[in-house]
């Protein structure tokens, strides 16, 4: 074989072999062939995502005009059924007058749309009466129970001992923000100032738990960034505190980590408001179909019906 002959014959080897390769995609597959010839699988993400009853149990309102129909927006498009929003006392000191005018924001939306949202109401424990009072006032107002507690006081603080055990007759679950605040080889961080000094930390749950065991202790958003893997070792032990999966963050093996420490009874399905990550974040996790609806549902509605407040 001389080198012309070689060229031709290796392009129309290499043409013949393009026309048949079911790898080209291009050529249709003779007839009778396509049952053995799968194409990749077909993946209805979303239908995936509308399969499963939501109820977001960390979410917030805005001051913003657009709140809280934006939220409302998104719950819609990913199948939340319930979002338990709060206005968050971001203010110092949050005094009665701050947190009342908060909770007035909550509760004008939940009057507007009672069929999507659940209220939670803020306090400041330094105010000890008033807050009870106003435990009172948003109960009768149709709120569920805290939404997420703040950074005025820490959660393990004798001040909030009162207001526990209000929250604990009311069979309310407990939901307050914290931290993990550790950071290169486990030692605690130290901040410039930025953050509160009262904020509370996985001991201080830990702590809590313990003095008040019939407690329902909500541990916020451990996809905020912090040591997670940290969070639900120390959690492991102590039954009556639920982790909610909220938070921006997205580290993979999150959710089944806490599954694996804590069981498929302690987590609640939550966003803070990112939503795409906290719908996405169980749903690709590994787990059955049933774990994660306990996890988007059940688990925090089974707790929402033992204080008479469930979702049909
Ligand atoms: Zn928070």
């Amino acid at each position: 074989m001389n080198r012309r002959n070689f060229v031709t014959r290796g392009a129309a080897g290499m043409a013949g072999m393009l026309l048949s390769s079911p790898l080209t995609g291009s050529a249709a597959p003779p007839p009778g062939e396509a049952a053995t010839r799968s194409a990749p699988p077909s993946f209805d993400l979303m239908k995936e995502v509308m399969k499963y009853r939501k109820i977001d149990v960390h979410a917030h309102i805005y001051w913003t005009d657009d709140s809280p129909e934006t939220q409302l927006d998104y719950g819609r498009r990913l199948g939340i059924e319930k979002q338990v929003i709060s206005r968050y006392l971001d203010v110092m000191p949050g005094t009665p007058e701050q947190f009342r005018k908060f909770n007035d924001l909550t509760i004008k939306a939940i009057k507007k749309y009672p069929g999507q949202l659940l209220g939670g109401f803020v306090l400041n424990p330094v105010y000890q009466k008033e807050s009870l009072e106003e435990i009172k006032r948003c109960t009768d107002a149709g709120m569920i129970g805290p939404g997420e507690l703040y950074y005025q006081v820490k959660i393990n603080d004798p001040k909030y001992f009162p207001i526990i055990e209000k929250l604990i007759d009311l069979k309310m679950i407990i939901h307050s923000h914290a931290e993990c605040q550790l950071g290169v080889g486990g030692y605690r961080m130290k901040y410039n100032g930025y953050k509160q000094p009262n904020t509370s930390i996985p001991e201080d749950f830990v702590d809590i738990a313990r003095r008040y065991p019939e407690g329902i202790f909500q541990y916020a958003h451990i996809g905020m960034g912090g040591d997670w893997e940290y969070e639900c070792k120390l959690f492991r032990e102590y039954p009556n505190i639920y982790v909610d999966t909220s938070g921006s963050n997205n580290a993979e093996n999150m959710i089944d980590f806490a599954v694996e420490h804590l069981g498929e009874d302690r987590l609640f399905f939550a966003s803070d408001n990112s939503y795409y990550q906290g719908v996405g974040r169980v749903l690709s996790a590994n787990l059955t179909d049933r774990q994660k609806q306990k996890i988007f549902f059940d688990n925090y509605n089974n707790l929402l019906k033992k204080g008479g407040r469930g979702v049909d």
